[in-house]
């Protein structure tokens, strides 16, 4: 039997894993997590909306029908291309083919240290952290007799406005206008500063101009505060440092969040090492036209550890219909190969970009089609809803997402743990 290894069961493995449900292959998914985590919903888990279980998937559980694949947990810590074997801690997996999938983190532009005070989103205990992080300064800010200290509990400061920085500004906005408002005695939440922190010319810079107008519009109408063409120079415990043009300001605040950059998985960076394949500026690995590494038509590397610019001369985005359009490829590729046939370059239909920012307020773009508002914002919600991995999942969201709309709770405001 062909023997398959996958690395990553994100939304590009999960997809290729599925997607090879019939192909007769011993595949084998080892992925550091038990589960697959929907991550365009973790910004909703750091601010209280949803819960960590509504937005992750056990992955054994979604596989445990598919007859040819065995899930492994466990870390890939290398992987020996000559012999063709995967390295795990005290173990090794032995393949045929190779696939890739091993996602991204966020990056601090080599300021690691950084990190412990302006923690990123992209994991579980991330989003519970950051959920705590921002629970606690409201918290803190109630029982403050000093103004100064109380107003720097009560700012906010999120780096960057791509998607994600943009929908935890939103989110921030309305739990400081609307979730919290009858909630404390001393301190108005109404009153909290929130400050988006963009180092480009706008907010949603992968978004067509006039929906980033837009974008903006409703994000000062949630209270937020935007800082275009503003870049950190510093971060300590006290407060965050920015500079705007030759203009620098120091802001007092006790939270931070970080939703500025991306770098490929370390594996990427061993991989390379082992094969000579390039890597990009992001760390991510340069594939060939049909997703493998160069001079290794055995591996095959896809979603945001890959850079594909085959097709218009830009790598892809690092997004997840990218990820899930490699993935159901790759299986394609597979089986094209196990008939004796070469399967055709990969090509990405791109379908459309959205971005909520709050309540009824989202940006949408098709092509040159432009939507925002309410209608945006359904079709963002109708799309997370169906792309989230289990129905039992799907249900459970759909249903605090009703309950939430109508009463403008946010239930899972739980402050837990502490790093
Ligand atoms: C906060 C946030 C919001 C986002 N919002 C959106 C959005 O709204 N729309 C959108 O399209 N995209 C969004 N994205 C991007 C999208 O989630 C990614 O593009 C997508 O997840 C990439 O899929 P992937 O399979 O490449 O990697 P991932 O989904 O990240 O999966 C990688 C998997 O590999 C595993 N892994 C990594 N290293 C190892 C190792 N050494 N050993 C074993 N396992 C390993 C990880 O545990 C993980 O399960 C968002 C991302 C984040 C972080």
């Amino acid at each position: 039997m062909h023997r398959v290894v996958l690395v990553g069961a994100g939304f590009g493995g999960l997809y290729a894993a599925r997607a090879l449900r019939r192909a007769p292959i011993d595949l084998t998914v080892i992925d550091r997590r038990n589960f697959h985590l929907f991550q365009p919903l973790l910004y909703q888990v750091a601010t209280g909306g949803l819960s960590p279980g509504e937005i992750a998937s056990p992955v054994r559980h979604v596989l445990s029908r598919q007859r040819n694949a065995r899930v492994w947990m466990a870390e890939v810590r290398d992987v020996d291309v000559d012999r063709r074997r995967v390295c795990l801690d005290g173990a090794e997996a032995p393949y045929d083919t190779l696939i890739l999938a091993a996602g991204a983190h966020h990056h601090y532009f080599g300021h690691d240290e950084w990190e412990p005070l302006a923690p990123g989103l992209k994991t579980v205990e991330d989003a519970t952290e950051i959920r705590r992080r921002i629970l606690l300064a409201f918290e803190r800010a109630e029982r403050e007799p000093d103004a100064a200290e109380r107003h720097a509990w009560l700012t906010f400061a999120i780096v960057g406005a791509g998607p994600t920085g943009v929908e935890l500004a939103g989110a921030l906005g309305e739990i400081a206008n609307d979730t919290l408002r009858h909630d404390f005695r001393s301190i108005n939440p109404a009153e909290a500063a929130i400050l988006l922190v963009e180092g480009t010319d706008r907010v949603l810079p992968s978004f067509p101009p006039d929906l980033s107008a837009k974008a903006e519009r409703a994000l000062t109408e949630l209270g937020v505060r935007t800082r275009v063409l503003t870049t950190v120079t510093d971060l300590d415990s006290a407060g965050v440092t920015v500079r705007t043009g030759d203009a620098v300001e120091r802001i007092p605040t006790k939270t931070v969040l970080w939703a500025a950059g991306v770098q490929a998985s370390e594996l990427g960076k061993i991989v390379a090492e082992r094969t000579g394949a390039p890597l990009d500026r992001a760390g991510r690995m340069l594939v060939e036209p049909d997703l493998t590494v160069p001079g290794h038509p055995e591996i095959f590397v896809i979603g945001d550890l890959a850079c594909f610019s085959h097709q218009t001369g830009q790598p892809l985005p690092g997004v997840a219909p990218v990820a899930m359009a490699q993935g159901r490829y790759v299986a394609r590729a597979i089986r094209a190969r196990l008939r004796g046939q070469t399967p055709p370059p990969f090509h990405y239909f791109d379908k459309g970009t959205l971005a909520t920012i709050g309540r009824n307020q989202a940006v949408a773009a098709f092509g040159r089609l432009h939507i925002s508002g309410p209608l945006a914002w359904f079709v963002w919600l109708f799309v997370h809803l169906m792309y989230l991995v289990e129905f039992d999942n799907r249900l459970l969201v759909l249903i605090e997402w009703i309950y939430d709309y109508i009463t403008r709770n946010r239930g899972a405001r739980l402050i837990t743990g502490g790093r």
